[in-house]
């Protein structure tokens, strides 16, 4: 690979200039005129996706152009000063009053409540900058690793995790950081699964989206790669059968979307989505439950019945993360189980997704679902249905034999299976204070290497940390 630059490449390819951010003063004459569908759809560009995102809503002034109502929200501005804005025309037609009673809306135009910070909310709650052994890529789960290939998106989901770095400075991924990356992949073979994710890859051009695929389908030991994307949803006029031609030469190549709402289900995305399965390319979706949007069993249901339809599996429904600038999206973990005891019954497993709760401090993804089993002894287990049916298991008559412990443990790969398996007897903080007095008296009692130029020093800090 050579020394350009791949951010460079997308401005090239780009066929005319960025939209300004200056408001021409010949348009501030425009709010005079009476709110409408914003850019009709009779724009003979309307299908072009550079068009789209050429003439995405900024600022304010764009804003207010758009939807003049909106005049009066002057908070609007200084909220997209700290939290960028962008909104595809496409996207923003899809707004059908400008108010909190429309979840497009909500999900697109900023909202004084975004400023909101009280401590328990963080930039980073996941701590993925924690998990990046090179810049740009988030390894936190064995075989899987996450490939940040740009900050910019087609449009900033009010509700998004990666505020922090979705569209501060629009740029992809440079040469020598794929190149990093790449060589991390090769010498990691444990890594079987590359998330393509950002921001939006789908934002980039498709020969620069065809050199990270390529970088990364050229690691052997990679199997799938899949591709986080709200293009879909926000942006359906980008895929187009050159993109999923391009594709389609990588598989197995795997899509995960962000439908939120019904009203994001439009001819336009089922299109989109009928071209990308068509291609070969199977698509997951990935909601986030947000209050006032979609936190009702009945919108939930009404999502996954849509989804299915056009061959989207709902893969997982997160819960909010503690982001920063999300406060007002939160609803408690109980309203996700609840969503979850409606569907099961009603739906076809095929169109329930899997609630998670992805923890803060890097705790990662932990599946929540309402509790099925009643009872159980060594004979019976007691469930119950969605209905309030219990009903009894017996277990085989035959004992289960005991795998003898730790004959298959792997080294490294400690969790909680491993203890229900007797290949550990425990998982033990490190962190408490009485483990830290442990290990300083284990210290102290010469069962460490005392030799260790370090280890006065450590056995100094354990003593004044655990001291009490
Ligand atoms: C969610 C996530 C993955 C993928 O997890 P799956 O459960 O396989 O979809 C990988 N890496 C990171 C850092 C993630 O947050
Ligand atoms: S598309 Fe994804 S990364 Fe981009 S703003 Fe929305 S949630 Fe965030």
């Amino acid at each position: 690979m050579n020394n350009e630059n791949l951010s460079q490449d997308v401005v090239t390819t780009n066929d005319e200039p960025p939209p300004s951010t200056e408001e021409p003063a010949s348009k501030t004459q425009a709010s005079s005129i009476p709110a409408a569908i914003p850019q009709p759809r009779t724009n003979p560009k309307w299908n072009d996706w550079r068009w789209q995102i050429r003439n995405r809503i900024r600022t304010f002034n764009d804003l207010i152009e758009f939807f003049p109502s909106l005049r009066a929200n002057t908070g609007i501005s200084r909220v997209a000063e700290k939290y960028p804005m962008a909104i595809t025309p496409y996207y923003a037609s899809l707004i059908k009053s400008t108010d909190l009673s429309d979840p497009v809306y909500q999900m697109a135009v900023p909202q004084g409540q975004e400023l909101f910070a009280p401590d328990f909310l963080h930039a980073d709650p996941l701590e993925e900058e924690e998990d990046m052994p090179v810049p740009g890529l988030v390894h936190r789960y064995r075989d899987r690793a996450l490939l940040m290939a740009t900050t910019m998106c087609s449009m900033y989901c009010r509700h998004c995790t990666r505020k922090r770095v979705a569209g501060y400075q629009e740029s992809c991924i440079g040469v020598p950081q794929l190149e990093a990356i790449t060589n991390y992949l090769r010498a990691h073979p444990e890594i079987k699964d590359v998330i393509i994710s950002g921001g939006d890859p789908l934002t980039m051009s498709t020969s620069l989206l065809e050199r990270i695929l390529a970088a990364v389908r050229s690691v052997t030991s990679v199997d799938i790669i899949r591709l986080g994307t709200r293009v879909p949803v926000v942006l359906p006029q980008r895929i187009t059968t050159e993109l999923t031609t391009m594709l389609s030469k990588y598989h197995p190549v795997w899509i995960n979307t962000h439908f939120n709402h019904p009203n994001e289900i439009t001819p336009e995305a089922i299109a989109a989505c009928a071209k990308l399965a068509n291609a070969g390319l199977p698509i997951g979706n990935q909601t986030v439950l947000l209050r006032g949007i979609n936190d009702s069993p009945q919108v939930m249901e009404e999502l996954c019945r849509g989804l299915v339809k056009m061959r989207v599996r709902p893969y997982y429904l997160f819960q909010c993360d503690l982001v920063r600038g999300v406060e007002h999206f939160r609803t408690p973990i109980s309203r996700g189980i609840e969503i979850m005891e409606y569907l099961r019954g009603r739906l076809s497993g095929l169109a329930i997704p899997t609630y998670v709760v992805d923890t803060p401090h890097g705790g990662g993804k932990i599946p929540v679902l309402p509790n099925y089993i009643i009872s159980s002894s060594p004979s019976h287990t007691v469930l119950r249905n969605f209905e309030g049916m219990i009903v009894n298991y017996p277990e085989p008559m035959e004992p289960m034999p005991r795998v003898p412990p730790s004959t298959s443990a792997r080294s490294g790969s400690h969790g909680v299976w491993e203890v229900a398996a007797g290949h550990s007897s425990s998982i033990t903080p490190s962190g408490t204070h009485r483990q830290k007095r442990r290990a300083a008296r284990k210290l102290q009692r010469g069962e460490a290497a005392q030799t260790h130029p370090e280890f006065n020093l450590l056995l100094e800090s354990l003593m004044s940390e655990g001291g009490g």
